[in-house]
């Protein structure tokens, strides 16, 4: 077991984090997927609005490469589809019906994985809905189907430091054989499965931690796969490493044992306006108000996907196809009466300006800013915070100048998009998206077709 010690990084210690309690969840009148909250795809419908459907039906392909498809979550009537700006498909909503039909995908046994091709299991994967689930470094895109390509290894990913998001001593509970089946899909796809997470995980963890190849200790995002590979990598080739989830693998073996597609998902609920905080099974899909039992509160955001990477939601809406979280955060006040002059012993800030830096408990967040973007004040705070050295204090400013070389030379592709480094900056630079839409525009120019 390798053990990696990761320096930079930070905890975010703040208020409303959910507890490990599990609660489930009675199935939701609706589901829904969001194309336009899954990065790179470009969707193309296979269904229209009033069409019936049925649990594990196609409801839109990749135009990049059709044979990725994306499945019903539920089966029922297509409610709506709904467009946002440029005709971008932003959700499609599935009415459940009571009586719910499914599509029937092949069950495996043991035998037949050791058995299977490994063209047959990508092939099965995508009829299965599961093979977006498998995500490639270091632009995150899913991974390429094509049987000839392989990756340098594939990641499973355990680690969840970033605030809220699903344990996995709650997910992995009482699921070793479906872990280790998880496990035997992905050799059957690559010689080389690393199963990173925590050094806690490494005594037991349901028997799984066993399974556990390399851990890590450090703060916020040392769980990351892309901070794995930058501090492990032998070679330029393992920066296409794949990764995936350990609860998405869980899911992948489900369909094989199943032979359904698997919907079932945990979820993070938290937050200090949230009424509910605690793990809840549910399905693929959910309303977000479902989430919580009924409406969200007036003045809370509702945060999908974590607190650094996640995304603000309508309160109407739904968690997308990779969201496992959901935290409700006060929108926080446009200014605060004497604000300058208090203390801020309860208030998280990275800043050691604040009294809170002497205060161990849980810290009050808002979705504040705080104040107005600035220029760079050359705090440095930026760089001492990123897992993978990346400078970014002097890597925004060529992004900003067109200088992509300069970029790239600095590390633009190692950058795991945590959103530290905007968290941290004093001048309230949003150096995360800078570098979010740096990568997205070389991906454009480089490797999309
Ligand atoms: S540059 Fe990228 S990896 Fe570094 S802190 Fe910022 S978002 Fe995280
Ligand atoms: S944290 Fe912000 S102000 Fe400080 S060096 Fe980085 S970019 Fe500049």
């Amino acid at each position: 077991m390798t053990l990696l010690r990761i320096k930079n990084g930070y905890d975010l210690n703040i208020s409303g984090a959910p507890t490990e309690a599990l609660e489930v969840l009675a199935s939701p009148e609706r589901v829904a997927v969001l194309p336009a909250k899954i990065p790179f795809i470009k969707p193309k419908p296979t269904v229209a609005a009033g069409d019936a459907v049925r649990r594990g039906s196609v409801l839109f392909v990749d135009k990049r490469n059709p044979r990725i498809r994306f499945l019903s979550p539920g089966g029922g009537r297509v409610a709506d589809i709904r467009f946002g700006p440029r005709r971008a498909i932003e959700a499609i909503v599935v009415v459940l019906s009571p009586t719910e039909s499914e599509e029937s995908f092949l069950v495996m046994s043991d035998a037949d994985v050791e058995a299977i091709s490994r063209a047959e299991l990508i092939q099965y994967l995508l009829d299965g809905g599961l093979w977006p689930m498998l995500r490639a470094l270091p632009f995150r895109d899913i991974a390429d189907p094509d049987p000839n390509l392989r990756p340098p290894a594939i990641i499973v990913d355990l680690g969840a430091q970033e605030p809220f998001l699903p344990q996995p001593s709650v997910y992995l509970d009482a699921q070793t054989q479906l872990f280790d089946r998880g496990l035997a899909l992905l050799r059957r796809l690559c010689d080389r499965v690393v199963v990173y997470g925590p050094q806690t995980m490494k005594a037991g963890q349901n028997g799984i931690g066993s399974r556990v190849t390399h851990t890590y200790r450090g703060g916020y995002p040392a769980s990351d796969p892309g901070v794995m590979v930058y501090h492990t990598r032998t070679g330029p080739e393992d920066n296409r490493s794949w990764y995936i989830c350990g609860q998405d693998l869980l899911a992948m073996a489900r369909l094989t044992v199943a032979g359904r597609y698997p919907v079932e998902r945990i979820v993070a609920v938290g937050g200090s306006e949230s009424p509910v905080r605690c793990h809840v099974k549910t399905r693929l899909g959910v309303p977000l108000a479902h989430l919580i039992g009924g409406a969200l509160p007036a003045g809370a955001r509702p945060v999908v996907g974590g607190v650094f990477r996640g995304y603000g939601s309508d309160p109407d809406g739904y968690l997308g196809f990779y969201e496992t979280s959901l935290a409700l955060l006060p929108e926080g006040p446009d200014e605060e009466f004497l604000g300058f002059v208090r203390p801020g012993y309860g208030r998280a800030s990275y800043s050691r300006t604040f009294l809170s830096a002497a205060n161990p408990a849980p810290l009050f967040m808002d979705c504040n800013f705080h104040g107005e973007e600035r220029a760079c004040v050359a705090c440095s705070a930026c760089n001492r915070v990123c897992p993978v050295e990346m400078l970014p204090q002097l890597a925004f400013k060529s992004v900003l100048t067109g200088e992509i070389e300069e970029v790239l030379a600095y590390g633009l592709l190692d950058c795991v998009e945590c959103g530290l480094c905007t968290y941290v900056c004093p001048s309230k630079i949003d150096l995360c998206a800078i570098f979010k839409s740096a990568k997205r525009d070389y991906h454009k120019e480089q490797v999309a077709p």
